[in-house]
């Protein structure tokens, strides 16, 4: 297998030695953790399989495929699950934070990113549906520049922060793709799904 990139640049991590590699973004950190755990020799070389970093993004690629897929399967609750389902990717991180013991400064900023993203998509419910995009699009900014190479990396777990990057991405573009696409087929702005009834 290819290597993760690391700041160093891009290269192979079977066979370094943990110490060359904890430095690396997320490979590192989770080998090291676990293996900090049950191994008593700081220094001991291990090998690691770099497979899981590999597989993390095109996961959630999937797996927000798959959500998006149930959202527009079901014409009736599209808008709701897609609320639904950004209010809980924004939840995850009070959870993190809460189970970290990061204090009440990483509470309050994570439940302030709850009320942005629910914000946002609460405006999706009844309104456009490119709040919906909007608001899917902007949650990278939370997975990304705040937990996975900001400081909120410090208790956010790489497994699902680069996930939730590949999964926002997808359903933000398909719910894109299904605005401007409905647009085009009916020349209506009005989307098929239904706004829920008042
Ligand atoms: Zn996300």
């Amino acid at each position: 297998m290819h290597g993760t990139r690391t700041r160093y640049g891009s290269e192979p991590l079977i066979g370094q030695p943990l110490h060359s590699i904890r430095d690396a973004p997320s490979l590192g950190r989770m080998v090291s953790r676990s293996r900090e755990r049950t191994t008593p020799t700081e220094n001991r070389a291990i090998t690691v399989n770099p497979m899981h970093t590999d597989i993390a993004l095109p996961s959630g690629v999937i797996l927000g495929a798959i959500f998006v897929g149930i959202a527009y399967a079901l014409p009736r609750y599209t808008r709701q699950i897609l609320v639904v389902g950004l209010v809980l990717a924004a939840l995850a991180y009070v959870h993190f934070s809460v189970e970290a013991n990061e204090g009440p400064l990483w509470l309050a900023t994570e439940l302030a990113g709850v009320a942005v993203y629910g914000t946002i998509a609460a405006r999706g419910l009844r309104g456009s549906l490119w709040w919906l995009v909007a608001g899917w699009a902007l949650h990278p900014v939370w997975d990304i520049a705040l937990h996975y190479a900001g400081p909120g990396r410090a208790f956010a777990p790489d497994w699902y922060t680069i996930p939730c990057l590949g999964w926002d991405l997808v359903v933000a573009g398909v719910i894109a793709y299904y605005i401007v696409f409905s647009r085009w087929v009916a020349g209506t702005s009005n989307f098929a799904v239904p706004r829920p009834a008042r």
